[in-house]
């Protein structure tokens, strides 16, 4: 928030000087997400990004007469202290739910930032003279329609981001239900204040004095806070980290569009590239999911009933293993496909997979990683722990470019994953998950399936008929405890 906030006192600049350094940083964002597209080189690119952002905040500072050094220094020491702790305790598996808190925090940047542009257009540069081409300095100063514009699009988009960042996180962390939340004539309302946010925009960059401008944008601040948190209630379920990446990609449009207000290049590229890139994401979890964009942000997904805590009822007959028995049929296996899942995750059984991953490769089993696009609970969520097991890159695998090796495995390794192997994404139309591809592990000879008991469900709540198929062995047990007694056995 500080560093939007200093970027962001930036005025109409004209020194060359600084739009080279904006533009380095700019260079050095854009190679940041290049080296992030893959974990060989996302080391890198998190230096990238680190360097980009202290050539743009450094060369705010000292090209420009913002605020007290010492105050920014102060604001610096908090937030940072701050940020480290925060990145120290969170777990894993509370990633997103922190992504989505960070993103309320550029929300509401954007709002600040807006509204301290109205408030004091002058500390910005804003005022032009009243005149129709803004050039006759003899007449009163006042916010050009244009800058209003900017103003109020990065005002409601931010304190969409915001509130709707605020209900992803409350959901995502367990502290509100994750089930949707339908209200009557939702689609009327939210399309309603929407038009009305539109038309308060356009009324708030025609008025002109305070009396006139100060009940619009109020306006327009409230309904825009009322849509982000009305546009987040309905979406449930599995929809939820699409969610999230599109919130990410909110929170880039708010900072482009301050930065338009503020004339800063840095902020404008920037937020188009978080922008951009979030969108991207969407779209791409959007097809991962087989689900379309729109659908997803009108929301209601996984509100039919049943949809979520199945899993109970009536129990059927399956079949339940011990950590020996599957160490016997892996060693005698040529072929084993490993798939993770958010139960890995949580178990922190990755150090231990890798362990026996070694030991089988020693024996001359073929072992592949299939990974599934919204596996776990964030995106690349287990590309990072198996990196951080060191299982070698080459021997992970996307969904599309190992679903039809399943045929031939003779072990279909399930460990903490529940969804992405649920056949009923396929089959059944009533299912929440209907149309999410998924690995096809009933094409497995045989498939043993770790997780710690029949009752759990996986994050959409649904039963699984993988856990009662013939060739299915379930592993009861915590995935950690289960590989370690397996790799036991197979010493
Ligand atoms: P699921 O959430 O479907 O299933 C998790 C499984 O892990 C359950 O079967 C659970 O059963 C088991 N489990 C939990 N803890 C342990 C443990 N300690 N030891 C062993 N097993 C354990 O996971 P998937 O990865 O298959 O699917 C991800 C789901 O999350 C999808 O629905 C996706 O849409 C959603 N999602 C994905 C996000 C992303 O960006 N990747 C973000 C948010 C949601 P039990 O309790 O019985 O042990």
């Amino acid at each position: 928030m500080f560093s939007l906030l200093a970027a962001g006192a930036e005025v109409g600049t004209v020194n060359p000087w600084v739009a080279v350094a904006y533009l380095v940083a700019g260079v050095l964002f854009i190679l940041a997400l290049r080296g992030l597209s893959s974990p060989a080189t996302s080391r890198a690119g998190n230096r990238f990004g680190m360097l980009g952002m202290l050539i743009a905040v450094v060369t705010t500072l000292v090209t420009h007469d913002i605020a007290n050094i010492v105050e920014i220094g102060v604001a610096i020491f908090i937030g940072g202290a701050f940020g480290l702790v925060v990145a120290r305790r969170i777990a894993m598996t509370q990633m997103p739910e922190l992504v989505a808190a960070f993103h309320s925090l550029v929300g509401l940047a954007a709002v600040l930032v807006g509204w301290a542009a109205y408030l004091n257009p002058g500390a910005f540069g804003l005022l032009v003279p009243m005149d129709t081409i803004g050039t006759d300095y003899s007449l009163p100063m006042q916010i050009s329609a244009v800058s209003k514009i900017e103003m109020g699009l990065g005002i409601a988009i931010g304190a969409i981001t915001f509130s709707g960042s605020v209900i992803a996180f409350a959901k995502l962390s367990g502290k509100m239900s994750g089930a949707p939340i339908l209200l009557p004539m939702r689609h009327v309302i939210n399309l309603g204040t929407l038009v009305a946010i539109i038309v308060l925009t356009a009324l708030f960059a025609m008025a002109t004095g305070p009396e006139e401008t100060f009940p619009l944008i109020v306006g327009l601040t409230v309904l825009a806070f009322a849509i982000g948190f009305l546009l987040i209630i309905p979406i449930g379920g599995a929809d939820m980290p699409v969610v999230v990446s599109m919130l990410n990609s909110y929170s880039g449009w708010a900072a482009a569009a301050m930065g338009f207000t503020l004339g800063n290049t840095a902020m404008i590229i920037t937020g188009a590239l978080v922008g951009s890139s979030g969108a991207i994401l969407s779209y791409i979890m959007c097809r991962a999911m087989n689900r379309s964009f729109i659908s997803v942000i009108a929301g209601g997904f996984g509100a039919e009933d049943g949809a979520q805590g199945g899993g109970g009822g009536e129990q059927r007959p399956y079949k339940s293993g011990s950590a020996e028995d599957a160490a016997f049929m892996l060693e005698q296996a040529e072929k084993v496909i490993v798939i993770p899942g958010y139960g890995m995750a949580v178990a922190q059984a990755q150090h231990a997979l890798r362990e026996m991953t070694d030991i089988l490769e020693e024996k001359g089993v073929d072992v592949k990683f299939a990974i599934h696009p919204v596996a776990g609970r964030m995106p690349g969520h287990m590309n990072v722990l198996l990196a951080e097991a060191n299982v070698s890159y080459d021997k992970v695998f996307e969904l599309e470019d190992i679903n039809s090796e399943f045929a031939q495995a003779d072990v279909a390794f399930i460990i903490g994953a529940n969804d992405v192997v649920n056949p009923a994404a396929k089959t059944d139309k009533s299912s929440p998950i209907y149309g999410m591809p998924v690995f096809d592990v009933d094409k497995a000879k045989q498939v043993f399936f770790i997780k710690r008991s029949m009752g759990g469900v996986g994050y959409a709540g649904v039963d699984n008929d993988v856990f009662y198929m013939d060739q299915t062995m379930m592993l009861l047990s915590d995935a950690k405890k289960m590989v370690e007694e397996i790799v036991k056995s197979l010493d």
